[in-house]
This record gives C-alpha cells, sequence and structure tokens, in this order.
C-alpha cells in the first residue's frame, strides 16, 4: 500500500517506543516526515536508518517556540503538512492523590495534553486550515477512560486529550480536516516494561508476574505490540478513514469495551 505517498507527517516523541515504527511504516508507504523528540541523537539515528525524505528535528512538545521550529521544518523543506501525529508522552511520577504535586501534575498534563493543542494549532494555521485537507491522530491510554491507582496526573491529561479531539474534530471538520485518538492499553515498549519494573521492584515480584496480572483480565490475552497500534494510527491518518473523524479507538487486546 502507498497510502501517503506525496504526503508529509510530522511524528512527536520519535526517539523511542511507538514514534520510530510509526515513521518506518509511514516512510514505507511513501510519507516524508519530520521526527521530533528532545534527544537529537535519537531522533538523527532514527531518520538516518529510515534514509530519504526525513527530517529530524530536536523540540521539546510544550515549547511553543519548539513546536513552531518543528512545523517550519516541515513547511521549509516540502510546504504543508498533512497528517500529525501527537504521540509525545510522560508517565508522570506515581502517587496517590494525597501526595500529588502541582509539578507533577501540571508537567504531566502539559505532554500528554497540552502539547496536542500547540502541535494541532500550529500545523492547522501553517498548512492544513487553508489546505483545507489534513489528519490529526492524538493518542491517549486507557487510562484516560476508567483512571488508573496513583496516576491522577496522567489519568486526567489522557482523558481531556479524548475532549480536546473532539473539539478539535468539531471544528475543523467543515475545513476536510479530521482529527482522532488512539487509545492504546498496554503495549510492549520501553515505557511498558519500565512501568512493570518499578512495580515489580515495588511489590517484591518478577517482571513476568506483573505482565500475567496485567494480561489477565484482557479477553485476548496480549499486550499490543508497537505496530498493532502503528497500524490503526495510519489508517486513521489515512484517507481510508475518510468520514472518521472525533472518534477514540481502543487497541488495547479487548479490556475496554466502551
Ligand atoms: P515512549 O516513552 O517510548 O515514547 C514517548 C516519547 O515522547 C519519548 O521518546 C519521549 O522522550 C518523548 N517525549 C516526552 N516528553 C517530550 C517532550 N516534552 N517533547 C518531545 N518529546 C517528548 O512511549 P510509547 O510507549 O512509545 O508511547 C507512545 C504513546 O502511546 C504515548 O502517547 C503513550 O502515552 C501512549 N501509550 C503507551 C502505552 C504503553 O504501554 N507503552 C500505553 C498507553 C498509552
Amino acid at each position: 500500500m502507498s497510502r501517503f505517498e506525496g504526503k508529509v507527517a510530522i511524528i512527536t516523541g520519535a526517539s523511542t517506543g511507538l514514534g520510530p515504527v510509526m515513521a518506518r511504516l509511514l516512510a514505507a508507504e511513501g510519507a516524508r516526515l519530520v521526527l521530533a523528540a528532545r534527544r537529537i541523537e535519537l531522533v538523527e539515528a532514527v531518520a538516518g536508518e529510515i534514509g530519504g525524505e526525513v527530517v529530524a528535528v530536536k523540540a521539546d512538545v510544550t515549547d511553543e517556540g519548539d513546536v513552531a521550529a518543528m512545523v517550519e521544518a516541515a513547511m521549509a523543506r516540502w510546504g504543508q503538512v498533512d497528517v500529525m501525529m501527537n504521540n509525545a508522552a510522560v508517565p508522570g511520577t506515581d502517587k496517590f492523590i494525597w501526595e500529588q504535586t502541582v509539578d507533577n501534575f501540571l508537567d504531566t498534563y502539559k505532554v500528554d495534553c497540552m502539547a496536542a493543542m500547540l502541535c494541532s494549532r500550529e500545523v492547522l494555521n501553517r498548512s492544513m486550515l487553508e489546505r483545507r485537507s489534513g489528519s490529526i491522530v492524538n493518542f491517549s491510554s486507557g487510562a484516560g477512560w476508567d483512571g488508573m491507582v496513583r496516576k491522577s496526573h496522567y489519568s486526567a491529561a489522557k482523558g481531556a486529550l479524548r475532549i480536546l479531539t473532539k473539539v478539535i474534530a468539531k471544528e475543523v471538520g467543515e475545513y476536510g480536516i479530521r482529527c482522532n485518538c488512539v487509545v492504546p492499553g498496554a503495549i510492549s515498549t520501553d515505557l511498558m516494561v519500565n512501568y512493570m519494573k518499578r512495580v515489580a521492584d515495588e511489590q517484591g515480584k518478577t517482571v513476568d508476574e506483573i505482565a500475567a496480572a496485567i494480561q489477565a483480565p484482557l479477553p485476548l490475552k496480549t499486550f499490543s505490540t508497537p505496530e498493532d497500534v502503528a497500524n490503526l494510527a495510519l489508517f486513521l491518518a489515512s484517507d481510508q478513514a475518510r468520514t472518521i473523524t472525533g472518534q477514540s479507538i481502543n487497541v488495547d487486546g479487548g479490556l475496554i469495551m466502551s
């Protein structure tokens, strides 16, 4: 398939986990790419491995200037942006609500929700509104549906991101632009492995035991791979999803059936 031939996509948080996987799949389908993250050496390595029409950009997605420069990198090279993947996220520090701090709550919110507003605003103003086309994909989490213990910061931000998705979709639909949200459950990435290691240490259990406990309630009894999640994201970004907007779609082994 070449669903992204002639299209330009920006991926935030493209240094680890899902970001590089989406980059490879998008490039394989013809997309020209801006890959953004704070650790430029990591995104440069991903860009170098993909080769061709890929630009690596150092950007903190919570910084308005960095976001403007990230979008400018796409505009300067190709003059358009067709796909915005708002993938960057942080887990924050696990705390019960009675331990929660303003810094932990707001720092998480800034990356996990506000940054999607900043990046969306920038690609809309610089390209999508004028061209009356484009697709924005946000990345929430199952924690943003039901909430997760010790993750009020992350759960609230990821829940808010689903509402942000709806508002964007309602506002930009008449311009031929779509906005949807991928809602992963547990993905087998570093983020997940580190989380399981932390919980295993805290509970005096093995990582395998923690993994088994997380998988037990899943009807499909398996974590999603980054490719499973990327496949949904690419579908939503592509013209195949041309009448789908404002949706939050779970890819989680069946844990949440909304
Ligand atoms: P990851 O931590 O591997 O990747 C996230 C990337 O965002 C990292 O490279 C990180 O450096 C980058 N990032 C963080 N703050 C940034 C900032 N201020 N500016 C720019 N980049 C920044 O995570 P992942 O597993 O690849 O997750 C991808 C998406 O899926 C995220 O939105 C995450 O919340 C969501 N998700 C993941 C899981 C999971 O199990 N891994 C579960 C549910 C949801």
